[in-house]
């Protein structure tokens, strides 16, 4: 086992890290832009080391930087949270030639899976039902009309870089096919410096289903169950639950067999993602995340596992902590993300936090790096909690998120607090009843002010 793990990250994550060190009794070292120097990870770290100014482009994504951290420092290995340098290959095989362990799957693994093309043809070779569509990248209008005519519209056309929901448009009918390809094209050059583009069937009424999988690298993968993250604004998760609502025990056992056959066949380590849109009883593979994902928390609540720990002990080479007959669901568990955003527009709000109170009690879970007079600097991700709450059902959870989100302070500045009080208001959400577009549409209707 290791001794001293350097965590790749900042904010809620790099806390969870820190956790789950001090739990094995690892040594943590936290890293920090200059603008981090208050921040909580540095604060709770065993060690710290400041890697450059405030642009993450400069400290937190700066390669040789984190790699003369580990050096300076000792430690033997790099957790790298989310986001960041979570999925860049090339960073994974600059840190195995430095003879640091990645926690986390292979360079291959995160090259195959970092492009949507190459996931999808990976994934469908390996048994894992896909969206009907382009199966490869569509290089021209003229292509692309074809493709439309032949799977059907709606379509979408979606950057094969993709990530973070950037770089994808809809074309309903041909007509609004060249501006939804050029467009589709030029975001995504703009955003990840490759314009090559895919495309596949729209579904209308899909919810995000999403299975978290296991590995430990040597060809035994499991599977633990679904999370339903349907509620999404621009594509991005604002509320996440486990076990999905309309997701039987049959399909579970079902889908999750696949992808953790799946994973198993390529000897995949670690934790992944595999996500799915779900429609009328099928599943759609969309992309697989070679990382822990923001809403793991609700996972480890049902299962009572910690994924952290588990990604920490296959990366030392240890076995995998649990077998798939021992992981059984107990109870419902929902997150959501609380931003640092003003509504109804989802601005950034960042500054001094005047007050913060953290909910408490029974089945109750918070992962923040807030504190009373922490300055939240402008410079990075706006996620500045996740409030977890467990309970033996669905509606005991949700009566659980009601409770805490009323013992929840964060004073000074806007949240997106407001958005889940008045989500907890509506009948669709209690009944389980939504898919992807149900918050957008329900937003444009009433716009929920601050
Ligand atoms: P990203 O990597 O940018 O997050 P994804 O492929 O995971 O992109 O898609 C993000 C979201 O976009 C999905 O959760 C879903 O809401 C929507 N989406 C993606 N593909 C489709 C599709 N074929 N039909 C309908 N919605 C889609």
């Amino acid at each position: 086992m290791f001794d001293k793990i350097l965590i790749a990250n900042r904010g809620e994550i790099a806390l969870r890290v820190i956790r789950a060190c001090r739990e094995m009794g690892i040594a943590s070292v936290a890293v920090h832009s200059t603008a981090d120097s208050d921040a909580m990870h540095v604060r709770m770290a065993d060690e710290t080391i400041c890697i450059g100014p405030p642009p993450s482009a400069d400290s937190y994504l700066l390669i040789p930087a984190i790699i003369s951290a580990c050096e300076v420092t000792g430690a033997q290995a790099i957790h790298p949270g989310y986001g960041f340098l979570s999925e860049n290959a090339k960073f994974v095989q600059i840190v195995e030639d430095h003879g640091l362990t990645f926690i986390g799957p292979t360079a291959e693994h995160i090259r195959v899976m970092g492009d949507k093309i190459t996931a999808i043809e990976t994934m469908k070779a390996l048994g894992v039902p896909c969206v009907p569509g382009s199966g490869g990248s569509v290089p021209d209008l003229d292509t692309a009309r074809t493709v439309g005519a032949e799977i059907g519209y709606p379509v979408i056309i979606k950057a094969t870089a993709g990530g973070g929901g950037r770089g994808m448009k809809v074309a309903n009918d041909d007509s609004e096919m060249e501006r939804a390809f050029l467009t589709a094209r030029s975001e995504s050059k703009a955003a990840f410096g490759n314009d090559e583009v895919y495309i596949e069937k729209y579904l209308t009424t899909p919810r995000h289903i999403e299975i978290q999988v296991f590995g430990d690298g040597k060809g035994g993968a499991v599977h633990l169950g679904e999370r339903d993250c349907s509620l999404q604004r621009r594509h991005q998760k604002v509320f996440e639950e486990a076990p999905g609502p309309c997701i039987t025990e049959e399909e579970r056992a079902r889908i999750g067999k696949v992808c953790a056959d799946a994973v198993a066949k390529i000897d995949y380590a670690g934790a992944g993602t595999v996500e799915f849109l779900y429609e009328k009883g099928e599943f759609y593979f969309i992309e697989m995340n070679t990382r822990l994902q923001v809403e793991h928390p609700v996972t480890e609540g049902i299962f009572g596992v910690d994924l952290v720990r588990e990604q920490i002990r296959v990366a030392a080479g240890l076995p995998m902590s649990f077998r798939q007959e021992e992981l059984k669901i107990n109870g419902h568990a929902i997150e959501v993300r609380i931003n640092a955003e003003k509504l109804p527009n989802f601005s950034p709000s960042p500054g001094r936090i005047t007050q913060y109170h953290a909910p408490g009690g029974l089945g109750v879970r918070i992962d923040s790096a807030l504190y009373d007079g922490y300055r939240i600097p402008p410079y990075y991700d706006s996620l500045i909690g996740k409030l977890i709450v467990h309970g033996r059902d669905r509606p005991e959870a949700l009566a659980r998120l009601n409770r805490a989100l009323g013992e929840l302070i964060v004073d000074g500045v806007d949240t997106t607090i407001p958005l889940f009080h008045a989500l907890l208001q509506e009948p669709d959400i209690h009944s389980g009843d939504y898919n992807i577009h149900w918050l957008e549409t329900w937003l444009e209707q009433a716009p929920i002010q601050g």
